[in-house]
């Protein structure tokens, strides 16, 4: 589904980038596998001497930095984006070094498109760019030097045909119900989200969605995840972890399901 319609970050970045007007190829959306690890590229510049990785963030409001952690003014910690993009920038530079033969360095940023997201006690070394810095860093690029040759072409084109469709072939990770985390996922920026009585909100983009929407959208994706299990209300009450009224999970369920089976042993199928 995120595939389909796309994170409206990503969308930002790839506006972002039609700015680019040097001598360079980006290349969008590539899902990798190094050494048995699969990882997820925004998008990659690709200039004369340096490849440029942007991971793309939607986060909206205001965000402080508390040591490594990361904090909404209202408290709540939401995950860091660093490590992701560490892991990401690792996988990639050992990609291109072993199995592509290129020493292009790569530099990483995380690239905030949300024009109302602020970031409080960042240090000028995080690798970031953000959203007041967009226009800057453009210009950077642009009046970079960069002359491309065939050598940074094939380099691009080798990097789109590693890149895994979607297919059949899919390795999915082992995963079972228990050990996976519960709650309902932000549908704009893939955040846990906190329940406030009738609705969710979106720690880290402040999207907010009333609990019915939130609740069939989770289980659409239990189904997903786990298509022979059987839809109970208990274990949809488990997968949203609903902390609150429980009635809301029975009423989405006897709107949008039908009930089988007896009452101690019901569960409910389209
Ligand atoms: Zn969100």
């Amino acid at each position: 589904m995120n595939l389909e319609k796309g994170y409206a970050g990503e969308l930002k970045l790839d506006v972002w980038l039609e700015g680019l007007t040097n001598d360079c190829l980006v290349v969008n959306d590539l899902l990798l596998k190094h050494k048995g690890k699969l990882f997820q590229i925004d998008s990659l510049a690709i200039f004369q001497s340096i490849i440029y990785l942007f991971d793309s963030k939607y986060h909206k409001g205001d965000f402080y930095l508390d040591g490594n952690k990361w904090n909404t003014i209202a408290a709540d910690e939401i995950t860091s984006p660093l490590p992701q993009l560490e892991r990401c920038e690792s996988l990639s530079r050992q990609l291109l070094r072993q199995r592509l033969n290129t020493n292009l360095s790569i530099d990483p940023f995380l690239v905030f498109t949300h024009p109302e997201f602020t970031l409080y006690h960042a240090s000028p070394e995080l690798p970031a760019i953000f959203p007041t810095q967009l226009n800057s860093f453009m210009k950077k690029m642009n009046n970079m030097h960069s002359k491309l040759n065939r050598g940074h072409e094939k380099l691009a084109e080798q990097l789109v045909a590693l890149h895994l469709n979607d297919s059949p072939n899919t390795e999915w990770p082992a995963y079972d119900f228990g050990q996976l985390k519960k709650g309902v996922v932000c549908s704009e920026c893939s955040s846990f989200m906190i329940e406030k009585g009738r609705i969710w909100i979106c720690a880290a983009c402040g999207q907010t969605e009333n609990s019915q929407a939130a609740i069939l959208r989770s289980i659409k994706e239990f189904k997903i995840l786990f298509p022979k299990k059987k839809i109970t209300s208990n274990t949809i009450i488990e997968w949203c972890a609903v902390e609150g009224d429980r009635k809301k999970v029975y009423r989405t369920l006897t709107n949008y399901f039908k009930k089988v089976g007896s009452r101690s042993a019901s569960y409910y199928i389209d």
